[in-house]
């Protein structure tokens, strides 16, 4: 007698930072979920340290924000610096648009071991480690994932399968993706201390073509180090603590601070050509590897797990059809290159390849600082690639949808039942309608069935200037802060946001009928694409 094959609704590969949030993610949205690490814990090493917005933003929706930010410290700065030490250049973003500072110092041992202790509490998740994804087969109808443990091979079956198995990825190479990009490699020394002597509170970059630094201030008086190793230094020679302390009495009073790691890595800009087949997927660095200049490779991969999450539950519970799942790699493939790109910018201003190139940037620098605009653009890190897709699920048929769908919406506090909340907290936990005006009732009440079919939360929101409304919807909150009366133009207007905060869509008072036609088709599009991948629905 065979024994009876295990199922679930998805298998994630890797407790990283990718598949621990994808998994939360999934099973807030109501799957079963396997997920599998070949590890016997999550990651001890010195890894990312710099944790931006729409992270914090994704950790808020899992209702892990206390938990996370009791470890972080929130919202810091950086000042460049030349050869000669003098500040050529200062990023302080002080705007928080999406509801959470844009950088915030972390530790990424610390965050994924909160995570895999609150995933552990979660009862439809089931986290396995000492387990090692081998192989799989997708049939069209379904994945027979097979994970390796000390008692032997064992077979799973799932409706999808996804490998967040990191910049290795077997899962990359058996769905026939090819790693391309960028030729950039190179050789950092990374120092982890504890206890820092220095008590500067932002980032300090020393773009110095002989040695480049960046010096990373951590929480509880941590601190990091990453220096660019030279072409004849040997990672040996590199990992040692006295060469260490030699380098970091170049860089400020930590010479002789208690030193938590050292650990030289090679950095690559590489994208995945194809990050789909059938009902395999690949998400986080087994989709793309990011040089840390930018402090995006993580982020980067909890971007794809929240986009990825509700597709995948709105696929299995059958609320859309596959086609939707398409939608993936064109959203997130563009932007994740976009953040490759800003990571090799700044690498080539903190690590100028020679005096004159360093001569010139610290100039473009200088003039930018004295430009209002492109002060602003610097200081508020405006350079950053915003959170927006060109194509993907969202209608954008006139020119205010043009103007926001496809764009995550900025989480401004709002006021709800006379307190000041932000405003995710109000928006439940999957598609989302909000309706601003002076009367939201009679803007929902045109919505027909498009509630009941995407299981939406409908939501009412008062202009700044209005107390109360005559009547319903039953959650009410008034847009304090006037931020989303100033998206809409001030137009009385229904938001339809997807679970992962973005505008799918968009009506004005005066067609509400013709939205909801739109976002129907929309909808049944992705039915008639890919009929045979079957849901359990
Ligand atoms: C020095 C340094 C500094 C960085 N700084 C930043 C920063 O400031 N900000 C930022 O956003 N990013 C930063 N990064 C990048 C960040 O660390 C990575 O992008 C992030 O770890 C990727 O997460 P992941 O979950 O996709 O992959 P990983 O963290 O690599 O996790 C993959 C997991 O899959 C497991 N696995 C692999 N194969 C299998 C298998 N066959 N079966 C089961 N399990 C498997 C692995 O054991 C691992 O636990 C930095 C990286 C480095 C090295």
């Amino acid at each position: 007698m065979t024994a009876a094959i295990e199922h679930c609704d998805v298998v994630v590969v890797g407790a990283g930072p990718t598949g621990l949030v994808l998994a939360h993610l999934l099973s807030r949205y109501g799957l079963s979920v396997v997920l599998a690490e070949q590890n016997d814990s999550t990651v001890g090493e010195a890894r990312a340290v710099s944790i931006d917005d729409e992270s914090l933003r994704i950790i808020q929706f899992l209702g892990l924000s206390d938990a996370v930010t009791q470890d972080i410290a929130s919202g810091y700065g950086s000042e460049y610096l030349g050869p000669d030490r003098t500040r050529f250049a200062t990023v302080r973003p002080s705007r928080s648009e999406y509801g959470w500072p844009k950088r915030s110092a972390f530790r990424q041992p610390v965050l994924e071991r909160t995570l895999a202790r609150a995933l552990a509490e979660r009862e439809n998740v089931s986290v396995r480690f000492n387990t090692r994804y081998v192989a799989h087969e997708d049939d069209g109808e379904g994945v027979k994932v097979s994970l390796q443990t000390v008692h032997g091979v064992t077979d799973i079956r799932c409706y999808f399968l996804v490998g967040a198995d990191g910049g290795r990825s077997a899962i990359r190479k058996s769905i026939g993706a090819e790693l391309a990009g960028s030729s950039f490699e190179e050789r950092w020394l990374i120092v982890d201390i504890d206890d820092t002597r220095d008590p500067f509170r932002d980032t300090r970059v020393f773009c110095d073509p002989q040695r480049p630094c960046v010096n990373l201030p951590g929480p509880n008086r941590t601190r990091r180090y990453e220096m660019r190793m030279l072409p004849h230094e040997s990672v040996a020679e590199m990992e040692n603590e006295m060469r260490a302390r030699e380098l970091l009495a170049q860089f400020g009073p930590d010479a002789d601070a208690p030193i938590n790691r050292i650990c030289a890595y090679t950095f690559h800009a590489r994208m995945a050509d194809i990050w789909r087949k059938g009902r395999v997927f690949i998400a986080g660095d087994a989709a793309h590897l990011t040089p840390p200049f930018a402090g995006q490779g993580m982020n980067t991969g909890l971007r794809d797990a929240g986009n990825l999450a509700w597709k995948l539950a709105a696929v299995i519970d059958g609320r859309l059809g596959a086609g939707v799942l398409d939608s993936y790699q064109k959203e997130r493939r563009d932007h994740a290159w976009a953040m490759v790109r800003l990571a090799l910018t700044m690498g080539f201003v903190m690590a100028p390849r020679g005096r004159m190139q360093a001569r010139l940037t610290r100039a473009a620098f200088r003039l930018a600082s004295v430009i209002p605009p492109l002060r602003d653009w610097l200081s508020q890190m405006r350079f950053k690639p915003r959170p927006r897709f060109t194509s993907g699920f969202f209608v954008a048929d006139n020119l205010l949808s043009q103007k926001i769908c496809g764009t995550m919406i900025p989480q401004p506090v709002v006021e709800h039942e006379g307190q000041p909340v932000r405003m995710d907290d109000v928006l439940g936990g999957g598609f989302a309608l909000l309706c601003y005006g002076p009367e939201p009732a009679a803007l929902a009440a045109r919505l027909g069935d498009l509630p009941e079919r995407l299981q939406a939360c409908v939501i009412g929101c008062l202009p700044r200037t209005l107390a109360f409304a005559a009547e319903g919807p039953d959650v009410i909150v008034r847009d304090q802060s006037g931020e989303i009366g100033a998206l809409l133009g001030e137009r009385p207007a229904v938001i339809l946001l997807r679970p992962d905060r973005y505008v799918a869509a968009v009506f004005t008072d005066d067609d509400i009928a013709g939205g909801v036609v739109a976002v129907e088709r929309m909808i049944a599009a992705t039915f008639a694409a890919q009929e045979s991948l079957a849901s359990r629905a």
